[in-house]
């Protein structure tokens, strides 16, 4: 359906996209994650054809959409500030996109009655907008770029500026209403929580580049380096030094020494970093890590564990702050985050 090629952006003689390439297929939701400033949102209006590219074609259905002014391409946009119309109702503001289509006033009232179905805004069509909660702003919002039924839709940062209970209801919904529609979507975001709670692939932003595109299992269970490690929040991320002992491959770290076993073949003497899973661990008398507790906060279904040299693991139980802990991490509980050089 959708496919970037090589696309490159510059702002002020600085490179902030390097290359981008990506495609997204029918029914599919990709969600692209990066930091503040990585250029997410510049890419977006880059699809939709606000801004050109340095280099690069954005293609649909193979056709080379350079020259197709933002208006035809039939792309939809949700941002984070919705941009309703504060003196239009609800109705008015779904139909707005239509009306500059030159529809007949029976197609607009259908089409806008519908996307107003498939968003639970049902009733609430001769409401202002102004009337309505975040949540339900976001939702005329996502009605309104429903409604010309868009061949892609495109959203920046929408939940941003809600409340984590709020935002992880809408993010269920819509969900179930990009699959409910199958309309293909890029969701962009720099929450991860996010990000992996919508997406059918994820593909990380970072320096201009796209240094994963993978499934969120696999982005979340084989972080490629300790850059994506830190920026997904996986846990500790250490270095050490690998020593071969009896033909084995170990870390030694300031921490303990771990068995490497990541395949990789690493050279003795060489610096690796290591991801510590803080679930990957249990208390164990003769285990490989300790150090003494320095904060114990209940989470969830576990504590966590965080000891004075900066580490933190969840455990069943909780120790005493000050108590000298020894913990056995798991070879499940450690990842190899060095590519050999
Ligand atoms: P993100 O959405 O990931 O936060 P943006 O795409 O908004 O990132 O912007 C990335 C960087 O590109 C910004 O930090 C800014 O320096 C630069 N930038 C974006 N738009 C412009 C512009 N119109 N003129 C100059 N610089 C811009
Ligand atoms: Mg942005």
């Amino acid at each position: 359906m959708l496919q970037l090629l090589d696309i490159t952006k510059d702002y002020d003689n600085k490179p902030l996209l390097r290359g981008i390439s990506f495609s997204v297929a029918a029914n599919e939701t990709v969600c692209l994650l990066g930091a503040s400033g990585s250029g997410k949102s510049t890419l977006l209006r880059i699809i939709a054809g606000l801004e050109p590219p340095e280099q690069g074609t954005v293609r649909w259905e193979g056709q080379d959409l350079t020259a197709m002014p933002a208006h035809l391409r039939n792309f939809g946009l949700v941002f984070q500030d919705y941009a309703l119309f504060p003196h239009l109702s609800v109705f008015e503001n779904v139909a707005f996109g239509l009306k500059m289509q030159n529809l007949t006033g029976t197609v607009v009232e259908r089409r806008a009655r519908e996307a107003m179905t498939q968003v639970n805004l049902s009733g609430f069509e001769g409401r202002r907008v102004t009337e309505l909660s975040g949540g339900e702003q976001q939702r005329v919002a996502l009605a309104r770029a429903l409604a010309p039924r868009p061949r892609l839709l495109m959203f920046d940062e929408p939940l941003g500026a809600l409340d984590r209970a709020l935002r992880d209801r809408l993010q269920d919904e819509l969900r179930g209403i990009l699959h409910a529609t199958g309309i293909p979507a890029i969701y962009v975001t720099h929450d991860q929580e996010e990000a992996f709670a919508i997406a059918d692939r994820v593909l990380l932003l970072h320096e201009g580049r796209i240094v994963r595109d993978g499934s969120p299992s696999e982005v979340w269970n084989e972080p490629g380096s300790a850059w994506e490690a830190r920026f997904l929040g996986l846990g500790n991320v250490i270095e050490g030094v690998v020593s071969l002992k009896v033909g084995r491959s170990k870390v030694e770290t300031p921490v303990g020494v771990f068995g490497l076993g990541c395949g990789h073949a690493h050279q003795a003497g060489e610096k690796v970093e290591l991801l510590l899973r803080p679930s990957g661990v249990r208390l164990a008398a003769d285990g490989n890590l300790h150090g003494v507790v320095a904060d114990v906060l209940f989470h969830q279904d576990a504590f966590k564990v965080t000891l004075e040299n900066g580490l933190y693991f969840y455990l069943p139980e909780a120790p005493q702050v000050g108590e000298e802990i020894r913990l056995c991490v798991l070879q499940s509980g450690i990842r190899c985050l060095t590519s050999p050089t």
